[in-house]
């Protein structure tokens, strides 16, 4: 069984990672988004609220679950039986920060990889810190995470 695990902070999760599991589905056999509990930056959302948020927005879905997890994600990959980690790419700018974690994380876990899905067009320019701060300054932010999320900041 392909199991791959897509880890994130889901700042609160938004249309472009959901897009990605998707297409992450016929690729994997089962995937798992793993949310990171501490990331670098304080997160605006409380991990219980990110995870619950993704569960909802997935709701329904086949072969995919979500679980939060602290420490090495290298650990956590080994923990759950993934061969690989799927990240998205939106622009080059992603791109430097992406490379290095990957090959870090190869270089601790050599049979783990990293694979890439471009962002669908559409999704390019979205990232969980817009949407924080359009949320903050109360604008609509319908057309850029799933409901689930909407009715949360709600
Ligand atoms: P992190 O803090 O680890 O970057 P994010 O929750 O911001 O976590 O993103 C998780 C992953 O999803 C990253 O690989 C990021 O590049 C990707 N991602 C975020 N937004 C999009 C989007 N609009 N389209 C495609 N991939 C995205």
């Amino acid at each position: 069984m392909r199991i791959a695990v897509y880890p994130g902070s889901f700042d609160p999760v938004t249309n472009g990672h959901i897009d990605i599991i998707e297409r992450g589905l016929s690729i994997f056999d089962r995937i798992i988004v793993a949310v990171i509990k501490n990331p670098s930056k304080t997160p605006l959302f409380p991990i219980a609220d990110r995870v619950a948020m993704i569960k909802q927005a997935l709701k329904g879905k086949k072969n995919v679950s979500v679980e939060s997890f602290d420490g090495l994600l290298v650990k956590f990959s080994k923990k759950v039986g993934a061969k690989a980690i799927i990240r998205g790419l939106r622009a080059v700018s992603d791109f430097e920060y992406e490379f290095q974690l990957a090959l870090t994380n190869r270089k601790m876990k050599e049979d783990l990889e990293t694979v890439f899905l471009m962002t669908d067009y559409k999704y390019s320019y979205l990232s969980s810190s817009l949407v924080r701060e359009i949320a903050q300054l109360g604008g609509d932010i319908s057309g850029f995470v799933p409901p689930a999320v909407k009715k949360y900041l709600k």
